[in-house]
């Protein structure tokens, strides 16, 4: 039977620093995403009352009702879909330590609250695992702060890559070298992604607010490195930025670098804020930029893949989405 849903309903599951939620975006005429837990810092779950919740949703998207949160979301599409009780999309973002200071980052935002307390996550997803909830067939996204900031880093890593996971996404700043991330590189399970922004040190310390790009391009080069025999696994991504970032020269720049050091696919996205702000009134030369990326990445035989909020505004301008990537970055 087909009809209106999206992965992240049918079988996404994300943690945040202080909430459990199906995903990390939210529908177009919503005041709140669409919440399972809030209030959550890792206390005991009941799984049955929270499936019960989350299949109510489910349910309802097959009757063809859409839950109010996910109106509106690019995500959203009709197909067959596949009725899995287990979880397919985990995403792990439970913590928000960084050591980095990027302009756009939601924790600079104002409804970002400081974590009330730390949790941990390994004793969850052990559970999740012990009642056969998880299915390793999907991804693994670490989405929350900085890899290299998370003590459970490593043993959440090696968990998944010891259970066989399909794919396990990591999101780094790339400051600091991870060594589970330069072992699982390895296995061909693991992709690496890293917002750069630009191709030049002065540009990076006003994008960041830290002087770090020299040591982010040194962690890439030694990640193209490491790689196993799938070698699009590295990926540098550019937030566009309007104002800031917005030019063709810093398109040039950027490519020029990553293709220096060996990247072979990058990703766009845009800043979430600008975009809610202009989605009405996006400015031509906003358009004329975007072009410029997919021919010249084209061009230079980069292969060019795009995040969320790019997708949303491939949706605005009426973009063909064939298979919608619903990550964050
Ligand atoms: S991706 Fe969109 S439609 Fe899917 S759960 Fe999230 S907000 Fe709802
Ligand atoms: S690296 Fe990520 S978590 Fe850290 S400041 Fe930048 S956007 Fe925020």
């Amino acid at each position: 039977m087909k009809y209106l849903s999206c992965s992240n309903i049918q079988s996404g599951l994300r943690f945040e620093y202080n909430s459990i939620k199906l995903c990390c975006f939210m529908g177009t005429n919503t005041p709140e995403p669409l919440y399972i837990k809030k209030d959550y810092y890792g206390e005991k779950l009941d799984w049955t009352e929270l499936l019960k919740k989350i299949n109510i949703i489910r349910e309802n998207q097959k009757k063809g009702i859409t839950d109010s949160h996910c109106v509106g979301c690019f995500g959203l599409q009709e197909k067959e879909w596949e009725d899995n009780p287990k979880f397919k999309w985990l995403q792990i973002a439970h913590w928000s330590d960084c050591n980095c200071y990027c302009t756009y980052c939601y924790r600079y935002q104002s409804e970002f609250e400081k974590p009330k307390k730390r949790y941990k996550i390994m004793p969850i997803i052990k559970e999740l695992d012990k009642l056969g909830l998880i299915d390793y067939n999907g991804e693994l996204a670490y989405s929350g702060g900085e890899p290299a900031s998370l003590r459970e880093f490593d043993d959440i890593t090696n968990f998944f890559i010891k259970k066989g996971e399909r794919l396990i996404m990591v999101h780094t700043n790339a400051i600091k070298p991870v060594k589970s991330v330069l072992s699982g590189l390895k296995t061909d399970t693991m992709s690496v992604t890293v917002s750069v922004d630009c191709g030049d040190r002065e540009k990076f310390k006003q994008i960041k607010r830290v002087d770090a790009y020299n040591k982010v391009m040194d962690t890439l080069k030694k990640y193209v490195k490491a790689q196993g025999s799938n070698k699009k696994m590295v990926r540098s991504k550019y937030i566009l930025i309007p104002n800031v970032n917005d030019t063709k020269s810093d398109i040039d720049k950027w490519i020029e670098e990553s293709l220096k050091i060996g990247i072979q696919q990058v990703i766009l996205d845009f800043e979430a804020d600008w975009l809610a702000r202009n989605s009405e009134n996006i400015p031509s030369y906003i358009d004329d930029l975007y072009e410029y990326i997919v021919s010249k990445t084209k061009e230079k035989g980069l292969e060019l893949q795009f995040y969320g909020v790019a997708n949303q505004y491939r949706t605005i301008k009426g973009k063909d989405l064939d298979e919608i990537g619903l990550h964050q970055g």
